[in-house]
């Protein structure tokens, strides 16, 4: 029993591994994944934390398909679910959804559907799960699994509480032995605790993968000159997706309309627009035809592309939960993407009105103290974030500027000294801005009205610049050595930590900032491009082209038809023939058919082109060789022309004719010669190497001879 049991769950998974090949086109699963899989199959019930990009879409669609039956995904927003359901349908799997978007007779067709077992996998809205109408209905069906999409949304806990979501105790009770599993990208331990509760699961099995995202880069700049960093670097990622959040409206507006003037193709989107030009924006910025949003938080939810290449903070969010989430929509395909938040002083203040005017002021207060905290940060970025979220790093991430360039640290004692002595000499009585001014000795008007240029410490840090010293006094703040009294005028007040510096002598070790033009200009965006690195981008970019015009000609989501990612993958590999396009990671078998021949036939053409025009890059080499065996030259002919060993062209032929090109490789050997090589073959097998054949026909046949007889040989077996 038990061994029928194990072997049943050995042919799960390996038809589990099947399915993601046929369907997905993958060939691994990702950390957590097949461990989450088999947990499904054998009918156990989960909770899945995942990171956003993580991959938790495939954790229920597979076993969904592994089971018979239908699986049923709750998810609250429907423009995903659309998303989704289009994204399953384009691999060829059988998917629909249920909402309120869809007429009667489209609802009552897809029931249909169901009934006669047609679907696998069926989306379905909160508020339709919660019909009991529906509900009997599905009881005459057979669910495998039901998949619960954004499992925050149960908890009032969540910061995305959804009422509807509340009402889900009854689905263990009603559908007894059919697993479930509950999936979300933020869940704190209250809050995860609270699904399962609530979902009458709590016997369920946690899987909680690492919240780290290490391919998005983590880069803190100065806000100062912010507009000009911002076009030097979409200049430098010509035709790449990207969002950049702002936090008012009239911020997003202002800034779409200065990076159009700079000829940038940007738009904005905040929720003060009507909802036909919000979806218009949105529909254009997943179809790639516009290149940068210019947003409000508002922007973001329910938008799943995959190769938003950057995400950029225009200005500081409020906590790093919104922070995170908002850098999290990129690089969902998981390639290299890029994050930069500019932070100002200016911010700060504005953002603490905003506290003091909302509710929870206190814990409101704290975290945006962690999130100045993050952004003035002399430690690896990434450590301080993850922390936040109770994920410790053991490691620096070595990929945001901290580690990149790491600060130089010094004995800031006497810097502390000047700043705080300040501070108690003009009584409490002035703005951060106003200490930098007096302590640099500024003859601004309103200064010496107030005769601050009579006290001692007036002109004392002349020496350093404007700059530093505003860099400084943040250092001095996030140590504690003095606050700003937000309520009173922002005016900075000395704490009791300010005393120990003051009159006993306590070090102070503070880190020296980059000057700005250092920082924006040193170390950060550029890395200079080689040769190799063009072409293959030249090639992405024609890809790209091409499934660009795929998506218009068939009004499909360009994710949808190939990801960057596999893109990308192509761009490296260059498959001209389909057998090897297949053995890209994202190329199904459906996709294969569909859209296969087209991109083979560019790559063909790109490394055709290529070779006419003599250029040497990885994979024209084989063209060249191809293009003088089509003009009917011999091959010493070509090895002298083109410089290269006679063996190194009748590797080539070897080659070519493995990825499926017209050669007839009986044309490059004798009758003897074949018979000589099968002698060989015959003698040490055909998994031995050229070598020992070589060795066996004493030097009288050339290796490249001997490579093209065993292809004959193995082929016509
Ligand atoms: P999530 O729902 O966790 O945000 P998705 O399920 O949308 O993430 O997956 C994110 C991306 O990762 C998608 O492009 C998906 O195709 C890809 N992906 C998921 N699993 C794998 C895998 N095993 N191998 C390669 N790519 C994967
Ligand atoms: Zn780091």
């Amino acid at each position: 029993m038990e061994v029928n049991q194990q072997k049943l769950e050995t042919d799960q998974m390996e038809k589990a591994y099947d399915i993601l090949n046929k369907y997905f086109g993958f060939d691994s699963f990702r950390p957590l994944q097949a461990e989450i899989i088999e947990h499904a199959l054998a009918g156990k019930d989960s909770l899945v934390l995942m990171p956003t990009g993580g991959g938790k879409s495939l954790c229920f669609q597979i076993p969904a398909l592994v089971m018979e039956g239908t699986c049923i995904v709750l998810s609250p927003l429907i423009s995903l679910m659309q998303d989704q359901v289009e994204g399953l349908r384009g691999n060829g799997v059988k998917a629909a959804f249920l909402n309120s978007s869809q007429d009667q007779y489209e609802q009552q067709g897809i029931e249909r559907e169901l009934q006669a077992g047609e679907i696998d996998i069926l989306y379905v809205s909160p508020e339709k799960l919660t019909s009991s109408f529906f509900l009997s209905f599905l009881e005459t069906l057979k669910i495998n699994l039901i998949a619960i999409d954004e499992a925050h949304c149960i908890s009032s806990w969540g910061h995305d509480f959804r009422p509807e979501y509340t009402q889900l105790s009854f689905l263990k009770e009603r559908f007894a032995g059919v697993p479930i599993m509950a999936l979300t990208a933020t869940a704190d331990r209250i809050t995860r605790e609270d699904i399962l509760a609530q979902l009458q699961i709590e016997a369920a099995n946690q899987f909680v993968s690492s919240f780290d995202r290490p391919n998005l880069s983590l880069k803190v700049l100065p806000g100062k000159d912010r507009l000009n960093v911002i076009l030097r670097f979409i200049e430098e990622r010509p035709g790449q997706s990207g969002i950049i959040y702002c936090l008012s409206r009239k911020g997003t507006e202002d800034l779409a309309k200065k990076l159009n003037k700079n000829g940038i193709d940007a738009a904005f989107y905040h929720a003060g627009m009507s909802s036909r030009d919000r979806a218009q924006i949105q529909q254009d910025f997943i179809y790639d035809r516009t290149g940068i949003i210019c947003a409000t938080i508002a922007f973001g939810m329910g938008i799943d592309k995959s190769n938003v290449r950057f995400v950029m903070h225009y200005n500081l969010p409020k906590n790093l939960e919104s922070y995170y989430q908002e850098i999290g929509r990129a690089g969902r395909d998981g390639l290299a993407s890029d994050t930069v938040l500019f932070f100002t002083y200016a911010d700060v203040i504005k953002l603490q009105s905003f506290v003091d005017q909302a509710g929870q002021k206190d814990l409101q207060n704290e975290k945006l103290k962690r999130m100045i905290q993050y952004a003035e940060s002399a430690h690896c970025r990434r450590k301080v974030l993850l922390g936040y979220f109770g994920d410790d790093l053991q490691e620096d991430c070595g990929n945001c500027d901290v580690c990149d360039d790491p600060p130089e640290r010094f004995d800031g004692t006497i810097i502390a000294q000047k700043a705080l002595s300040c501070i108690a000499r003009v009584k409490e009585r002035a703005g951060m801005n106003m200490i930098v001014d007096v302590l640099r000795g500024s003859a601004k008007k309103d200064l010496i009205q107030r005769g601050y240029d009579k006290i001692r410490t007036y002109g004392a840090g002349a020496n350093i610049s404007a700059y530093h010293w505003s860099r400084y006094m943040l250092q001095l703040l996030n140590l504690g050595l003095f606050e700003i009294a937000y309520d009173d005028h922002n005016v900075v007040k000395l704490t009791e930590q300010s005393e120990a510096v003051l009159f006993k002598g306590k070090k102070i070790e503070l880190v020296r900032p980059l000057s700005l033009s250092e920082r924006s200009q040193k170390k950060t965006f550029t890395r200079k491009k080689s040769k190799t690195q063009l072409v293959q981008e030249a090639l992405f970019e024609a890809l790209k082209t091409l499934r660009a015009e795929i998506a218009a000609e068939q009004k499909m989501v360009p994710d949808l038809i190939f990801t960057d990612a596999t893109l990308l993958e192509m761009s490296n590999k260059r498959p001209v023939t389909l057998r090897n396009l297949r053995e890209t990671e994202g190329v199904s078998e459906y996709k294969l058919e569909q859209f296969g021949e087209r991109f083979t036939k560019l790559i063909f053409d790109f490394l055709q082109e290529k070779a006419q025009a003599g250029e040497k890059v990885k994979g024209s080499t084989y063209f060249q060789t191809y293009e003088l065996l089509q003009q009917g030259k011999e091959l010493e002919a070509i090895a002298h022309e083109r410089g290269l060993g006679v063996a190194t062209i009748y590797g080539h032929i070897a080659h070519l004719y493995l990825e499926g090109f017209n050669v007839d490789l009986k044309e490059y050997i004798t009758t003897p010669e074949l018979f000589a090589v099968k002698r060989a073959v015959d003698k040490h097998g055909q998994s031995s190497n050229t070598k020992q054949h070589f060795e066996f026909l004493e030097g009288k046949i050339g290796y490249g001879k001997i490579k093209i007889g065993m292809l004959i040989l193995k082929n016509a077996k």
